[in-house]
C-alpha cells in the first residue's frame, strides 16, 4: 500500500515543498526561504505538525472543517461508496444515490423554495455556474440583454476566472486580465473603516442604497443579479450593518435583481443557523455552497437553486454547462454523512444556543486590549481591528498587513491558528469547539496580543498613519 506516513524529516519535507509544491495565495519565493509549517495530522480542534507541536485550529482549516478533524464515520462512509461505485457521471441523463440522496437532503435543510441543486467541485466553480446561469436565466425570459452582475468591493467568491470576477479583491483583478467584462462592484458595508461619522445604521442604508443607484445607471433591463456574502469571510469578516440586508432585498425585489447570496462559509451553521440566509431572513434565488458541506474531508459544492428559476431554466431546454465531477458519489456520501452529524449531533442549534454565545462573551473581552479597535462576532466567525490608536479607528502609518502578519505568526508561535487580512485578525474555529477549549484559545489569543504589542512597539509601529 502506497503509503503517505511522515516518515521524512520536517527539513527533508520542506526542501521538497519548495523544490515542487506550488502554494495557493503564496509568495513562493518567501516561503521557500523559511520552509512550510508540515501538518501531519489532526484531532477534533487540534492540529499536529511534523515536529509534534499541537496547534489550537481557529480556522476550522480554511472556514470548513466545522465537525471537527478525526470523524472516523467519514471515511468509513468513503471506503463504503468508493467499493460500491467510486464514480459514474450525471450527464448522461444517468444518475445515482448519493447525488440523489444528498440533493434531496439539501432541499429538505435549505430554507425557502432552493429545491434544486446543481453540483460543483468547489465553491469557485459553484459560482462560476452561478454567473452562466442567471445569465441564461433571464435569456430563457426573452431578456438576454439584462445580464450585468453587481457584486461588491471586498468580497470573495472564489479564484477561477468568473468567481474572482466576481468577487472584488483588488489583488485578483490585479494579475491575469481580471474582471471579466459585465461585472460591477459597489462598495462594501464595512462600518469600521468606512463608515466615518455615520452611525453604524446610517451607514448601513448608505451602502444598501448604492445597490439601487447602480441599478438605475445600469437600466435595470440590463442588471440581472446581485452577489454577496452574508457576511464577508475573506474579506475580514466583515458584518454588515443590521439596515444593511433589509433593504438590499427590498431592492432586489423592487428593481427584479436576482439575488445569489454566497454561503460557502456561512451555510450549514457558521452562524449558529443552517444558513446565514436564515440568520438574516434572505429570499436569495441562489445559495452558493461548499466548504461546509462536507466539513473539508473532500472537496465539493453547489449552487441551491430556487423553483422559481427552475421553472424558467426548464423551458429553456439544455444548460451546457457541467463538471466531470459535479456529484462525485464519494463526495456525496460523504457530505450526506456530514450533514448526519451536524443534526444528530444539534452541533448546529449548540452553536446558537451555547457555543457562540460564550465566545462572543469572551471575543468581546479582547476589545480591550491596548492593541484592539474592535472585536466582533456573528456565530462562531469574528475579526479583531488591531490598531495604534483605539480611540480613532485609527490605521497603522506601516504598510497594511504588517502588523497583522506579525500577529499571525506569533498566534502560530503560541500554538493558536488564526488568520491575518490586513491588519485584521479572524478566527473560525470548528463548530463542535467547547468551553473549555474557547477558554484555552482566548488564553492563547491574549498572550500573542500581548507580544504582537510588544514587537509592534519595539519595531516603532504603534504609529497613526
Ligand atoms: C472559499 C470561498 C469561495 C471559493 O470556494 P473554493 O472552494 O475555494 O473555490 C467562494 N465564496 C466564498 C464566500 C468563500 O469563502
Amino acid at each position: 500500500m502506497a503509503s503517505i506516513d511522515n516518515h521524512l524529516s520536517t527539513a527533508e519535507l520542506q526542501a521538497l515543498d519548495a523544490a515542487h509544491h506550488l502554494h495557493p495565495f503564496t509568495d513562493s519565493a518567501a516561503l521557500n526561504k523559511k520552509g512550510a509549517r508540515v501538518i501531519t495530522r489532526a484531532e477534533g480542534v487540534y492540529l499536529t505538525d511534523s515536529e509534534g507541536l499541537r496547534l489550537l485550529d481557529g480556522m476550522a482549516g480554511l472556514w470548513c472543517v466545522n465537525i471537527g478533524y478525526g470523524r472516523a464515520e467519514l471515511g468509513e462512509v468513503a471506503q463504503r461508496q468508493m467499493n460500491q461505485l467510486p464514480y459514474y457521471n450525471t450527464f448522461f441523463q444517468t444518475s445515482h444515490p448519493p447525488a440523489i440522496t444528498l440533493a434531496a437532503k439539501l432541499a429538505e435543510l435549505a430554507p425557502g423554495d432552493l429545491n434544486h441543486v446543481f453540483y460543483a467541485g468547489s465553491g469557485s466553480e459553484a459560482n462560476d455556474t452561478n454567473l452562466r446561469m442567471v445569465r441564461h436565466y433571464w435569456a430563457s425570459q426573452g431578456k438576454p440583454e439584462k445580464s450585468i452582475i453587481i457584486s461588491r468591493k471586498n468580497a470573495y467568491h472564489g479564484s477561477s476566472v468568473g468567481s474572482g470576477s466576481l468577487g472584488g479583491m483588488t489583488g485578483i483583478h490585479a494579475q491575469g486580465g481580471m474582471p471579466i467584462p459585465g461585472i460591477v462592484h459597489i462598495d462594501q458595508p464595512y462600518w469600521y473603516r468606512e463608515g466615518g461619522d455615520l452611525s453604524p445604521e446610517e451607514f448601513g442604508l448608505e451602502r444598501a442604497r448604492q445597490l439601487e443607484l447602480e441599478i438605475e445607471r445600469l437600466g435595470e433591463e440590463n442588471v440581472a443579479a446581485f452577489i454577496a456574502e452574508p457576511i464577508q469571510g475573506a474579506g475580514g469578516v466583515i458584518i454588515p450593518p443590521a439596515t444593511y440586508w433589509p433593504e438590499i432585498q427590498r431592492i432586489c425585489d423592487a428593481h427584479e435583481i436576482l439575488l445569489i447570496v454566497d454561503e460557502v462559509i456561512t451555510g450549514f451553521g457558521r452562524t449558529g443557523k443552517w444558513f446565514g440566509t436564515e440568520f438574516y431572513d434572505l429570499k436569495p434565488d441562489i445559495v452558493t455552497i461548499a466548504k461546509g458541506l462536507s466539513s473539508g474531508y473532500l472537496p465539493i459544492g453547489g449552487s441551491l437553486v430556487s423553483d422559481r428559476m427552475i421553472a424558467g431554466l426548464e423551458a429553456a431546454g439544455e444548460f451546457a454547462h457541467g463538471y466531470t465531477f459535479s456529484g462525485h458519489p464519494v463526495t456525496c456520501a460523504v457530505a450526506l454523512e456530514n450533514l448526519r452529524i451536524l443534526e444528530d449531533e444539534k452541533i448546529v442549534e449548540r452553536v446558537e444556543t451555547d457555543t457562540a454565545p460564550y465566545l462572543q462573551k469572551r471575543w468581546a473581552e479582547l476589545g480591550d486590549h491596548p492593541l484592539v479597535g474592535e472585536a466582533r462576532m456573528v456565530g462562531l466567525m469574528g475579526a479583531l481591528e488591531l490598531t495604534p490608536d483605539k480611540s480613532a479607528r485609527a490605521k497603522f502609518a506601516a504598510d497594511e498587513g504588517t502588523v497583522g502578519l506579525i500577529g499571525r505568526e506569533t498566534c502560530f508561535g503560541n500554538g493558536l491558528v488564526m488568520r491575518h487580512v490586513g491588519d485584521k485578525m479572524i478566527l473560525s474555529p470548528p463548530l463542535v469547539i467547547n468551553h473549555e477549549e474557547i477558554d484555552a484559545l482566548i488564553e492563547l489569543a491574549v498572550k500573542s496580543l500581548d507580544e504582537t504589542h510588544a514587537a509592534a512597539k519595539a519595531q516603532g509601529l504603534m504609529v497613526a498613519g
